[in-house]
């Protein structure tokens, strides 16, 4: 992200992408203004942390009009750095990772999975999804030659902080974790965890103790 966005705290950082999505969508069908409200009942973030969100974006909603779409738009691209394709990096070729190979995310986002690397003979040289899948001894080589500097991580947890290691030493930036391993990175280098599993227990086990109605807003 520029360094515009240095002041907006990290909970709103993590809506730009939602903001975006939805802005976009507006956007191209047709629409020039949007109210809190509206925005709201969409993204199902509460207007007043999206009025509080935005004011960190100079976006100073009037009253009977809304925010100004095309304002929003070019900002978050601007700090999203949209207009520049993204490479990523997926490291493990199984079940999820195929999966997320085979997710377009270009559709909403500006960034792609480039290419793969795996340890299973069988996978090697072949391409998924159009991405090619290379040998985890040449994992170095070619992240340099590609410029990547995230990764994707969707192999078994006991490999994940090894794995880990090397990519921090072939200069990678960012590692979007799917193992359940807690990682330990040099202090250049930032994670953001995404456990699936973690994730479906605590749906369970809200439902069970707060019901559907009980909100309560966590940042
Ligand atoms: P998942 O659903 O978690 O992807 P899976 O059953 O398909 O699971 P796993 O055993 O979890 O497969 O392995 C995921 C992928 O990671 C496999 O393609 C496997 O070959 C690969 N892999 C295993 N060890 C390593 C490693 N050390 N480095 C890179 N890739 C690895």
């Amino acid at each position: 992200m520029s360094s515009e966005t240095l002041k907006i705290p990290q909970a709103t950082a993590k809506r730009l992408p939602l903001y975006y999505r939805f802005l976009k969508n507006l956007h191209s069908a047709g629409k020039l203004r949007v109210s809190s409200a509206e925005l709201s009942e969409a993204v199902k973030v509460d207007s007043a942390t999206i009025r509080r969100d935005f004011s960190y974006f100079g976006a100073l909603g009037k009253k009977g009009y809304g925010y100004n779409v095309d304002y929003l738009l070019s900002f978050f691209r601007k700090t999203l750095d949209q207009d520049e394709l993204t490479k990523v990096a997926l490291v493990g070729v199984g079940n999820l990772g195929t999966a997320l190979l085979n997710y377009n995310f270009l559709k909403n986002n500006n960034t792609k999975i480039s290419v793969a690397f795996d340890i299973d003979e069988a996978k090697i040289g072949s391409t998924m999804s159009g991405v090619t899948i290379y040998h985890m001894d040449d994992m170095e080589k070619v992240l340099e030659e590609l410029g990547i500097s995230i990764a994707i991580l969707t192999v078994p947890a006991p490999y994940a902080q090894s794995i880990t290691d090397r990519l921090a030493k072939a200069n990678v930036k960012g590692i979007l974790n799917f193992t359940p391993a807690r990682l330990t990175v040099p202090a250049t280098m930032r994670v953001h965890h995404i456990d699936l599993a973690v994730e479906l227990q605590s749906l369970v086990y809200f439902l069970k103790h707060y019901g559907v109605n009980e909100v309560e807003e966590i940042e």
